[in-house]
């Protein structure tokens, strides 16, 4: 059962049923899920979410009303894994790495649609639609299929080609635009103002899908053995998923669910797309739009929604946020590789990346416990390292050659 209120204005905490509106009447504010965490303390135990579902679905009392039953390719429950060899080379003590690889399209995306999706089909929607950056297309396009929705996901036509074909075979119609992000986010505005009866997750839908990503900090909490770890680093594209991580260990918090306090929260972004971290240390109150130039294209957002509630919670918990050049992404997504056996999109490396600069900047303390959100996985930007990441040698079918390559690259190496 949820014990989801309704909607509340994050500006002037006016509020509202649990329906279609993602704005404020009376200030144009976002709305937000609100709860009634009184009821829900006490009766929303750790015993009654071990007996849960393993997915997302565990936290359905403190996610929004799926209505009749979720939408659900098995979104969550992905596994936090400690991370020695990583730690050693980073020079920290308590390294976790919260692998969202391991969700059914391959990326974190797959907890906020999963979501969406369900409040979408109980307010009575029957079309699936996106404004993405990649990863939400595919996610969206393959819920959607999976209950016979039709859905129109629009992407800039320049993404990874594994990406695009990710997105495009579950069948929906997927639209290429020729321009960046906030091209797309903006012409999706004007689409739903002709169709206001699609379910756009991110748009119309917003309120519900950003609560999807507090589920993160609750199974990370959970996983640790219902204890809150000290710092964790959070890659940023519009933000959501940040400020909802925060409002998951908060509630968890609030309903005694864990022993700890609020970890200290840090943003990771790629300088090619900074205008948080720019923000952030600029001391700015609003961030300057940026046209993104990076690798890490699912963290191409230019003029992130949620900007201003990422830099009020870096500045009110003591966080920083990185900012890292396109040749460390791939540095580290290899560093990631070959340390812990994780294959990580760009955004994961724009993760380690800026973990390892803000432990240098000695923002983050390698004395206390670190978990880092590693939200896609390497298959779906196949693009950025198929120059680099290629057979050690080619060689003819015979153990002479193959003795004669092994001593140069391997034998050698090895001894
Ligand atoms: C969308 C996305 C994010 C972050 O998204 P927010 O818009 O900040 O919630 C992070 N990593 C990956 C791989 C993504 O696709
Ligand atoms: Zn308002």
């Amino acid at each position: 059962m949820s014990f989801a209120t309704g909607l509340i204005c994050r500006e002037c905490g006016s509020t509202y049923a649990a329906e279609a509106r993602y704005a404020c009447d009376y200030c144009f504010g976002p709305l937000e899920v609100a709860y009634d965490l009184d009821a829900a303390r006490g009766a929303v135990t750790r015993k009654s979410i071990q007996e849960g579902p393993a997915s997302i679905w565990r936290y359905g009392d403190l996610l929004p009303d799926p209505g009749l039953e979720p939408v659900d390719l098995g979104a969550g429950w992905t596994p936090l894994r400690r991370a020695t060899r990583l730690a050693e080379v980073l020079g920290v003590k308590e390294l976790w790495l919260k692998d969202d690889t391991r969700n059914p399209t391959g990326s974190f995306k797959d907890r906020v649609v999963s979501v969406a999706l369900s409040s979408a089909r109980r307010l009575g929607f029957t079309t699936a639609a996106c404004a993405s950056t990649g990863n939400l297309a595919t996610s969206v396009a393959a819920h959607a299929a999976s209950i016979g929705w039709p859905s129109v996901s629009i992407i800039p036509a320049d993404l990874e080609k594994s990406k695009i074909a990710m997105a495009a075979i579950f069948g929906g119609t997927v639209l290429g635009v020729e321009g960046n992000y906030d091209d797309v986010n903006r012409l999706c505005v004007e689409l739903l103002g002709e169709h206001p009866d699609w379910a756009f997750a991110n748009i119309n839908l917003r309120s519900y899908y950003a609560e999807g990503s507090k589920t993160l900090a609750f199974e990370i909490a959970e996983q640790l053995g219902w204890r809150t770890p000290d710092q964790v680093i959070v890659p940023l594209a519009s933000g959501s998923q940040f400020t909802k991580i925060a409002k998951g260990f908060q509630q968890f918090i609030d309903l005694e669910l864990v022993d700890g306090t609020a970890p200290t929260l840090f943003g990771a972004q790629a300088t090619g797309c900074s205008p948080i971290a720019t923000a952030f240390t600029d001391g700015a109150e609003y961030i300057t739009p940026q046209r993104p130039n990076t690798i890490a294209r699912s963290l191409a957002i230019g003029n992130p929604a949620d900007a201003p509630y990422v830099l009020d919670e870096l500045r009110r918990g003591g966080g920083d946020c990185g900012s890292v050049a396109d040749e460390e992404i791939l540095e580290c997504i290899e560093l990631l590789a070959r340390t812990e056996g994780i294959f990580a999109e760009t955004a994961g490396g724009v993760t380690i990346a800026s973990l390892r600069q803000l432990l240098e900047r000695g923002s983050i303390d390698r004395e206390k416990s670190i978990v880092a959100i590693i939200s896609g996985h390497g298959l779906k930007t196949l693009d950025a390292v198929v120059e680099t990441a290629t057979v050690t040698a080619t060689i003819s079918p015979s153990l002479e050659s193959a003795e004669a390559a092994l001593s140069q690259h391997f034998l050698a190496a090895a001894s």
